[in-house]
């Protein structure tokens, strides 16, 4: 398997070289996730100098994650499956993002009701009207509370490389369309039952407006589980 056998050349390399290797590769993720902003809304997608030194600092800690999580790979701790079936990739993509999806959301309902939680988190609620900056404004220790997750997810519940990629990717861009000011989702998403349980742009962004409301990610299902919905 290509992937693997890339994954393993990587154990030729010291800590530094790693470090410098992921560090490139959560720049340039960062570097397309401000591009996406700007086709979509130029004019929104402005970065604030205060937010500049946080920006930087989620770039560190989420290069310092993929190597953490490197580093399980490499040791034999976090499993990988890389000749999964086509139907293992499916129920494995889906459980992945059902599973992050509820620990996301006690995550973040604990760090707004924890007091001494809540400090760290309002750094992101200085966004109360969003960009694609705003998935960025995150204090490390919140960044590595989502990291801490992600690794212990995949560790314990050992899925396949296909999914982990489908998974990261789709992460992506639901962190960057939950922060966007224009609305990318059609009207009929709202009203139709096969999908008004997919968050969308305004859900993330009334969380922003009023904070007590909508702590999911994905889905809007915790939040009408919990009454917590707006
Ligand atoms: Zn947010
Ligand atoms: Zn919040």
């Amino acid at each position: 398997m290509i992937f693997e056998s890339w994954l393993q050349q990587l154990s030729q390399f010291n800590l530094l070289t790693l470090f410098i290797f992921f560090l490139a590769e959560n720049a340039i993720l960062l570097f397309l996730s401000i591009m996406l902003g700007k086709i979509i809304e130029y004019e929104n997608t402005t970065l604030d100098k205060k937010d500049r030194k946080w920006i930087f600092s989620t770039l560190i800690c989420n290069t310092l994650i993929t190597l953490l999580g490197y580093e399980l790979y490499y040791f034999g701790i976090m499993k990988v499956n890389f000749t999964p079936s086509l139907l293992s990739i499916v129920s494995d993509t889906l459980l992945l993002i059902f599973i992050m999806d509820f620990f996301m959301f006690c995550f973040h309902y604990l760090v707004h009701k924890l007091k001494w939680f809540y400090p760290i988190h309002q750094l992101h609620h200085t966004h109360v009207e969003t960009s694609v900056y705003s998935l960025l404004v995150l204090h490390p220790i919140e960044t590595f509370g989502f990291g801490i997750i992600w690794l212990f997810s995949i560790t314990i519940f050992q899925f396949n490389f296909i999914s982990i990629i489908i998974y990261l990717v789709l992460n992506l861009l639901y962190g960057i369309f939950g922060h966007l000011k224009t609305d990318i989702f059609p009207d009929f998403w709202y009203k139709s039952r096969l999908t008004n349980w997919i968050s969308t742009t305004k859900f993330h962004s009334d969380h922003h407006k009023n904070e007590s409301h909508n702590f999911g990610f994905y889905f809007t299902i915790w939040d009408k589980i919990f009454k917590t919905t707006i």
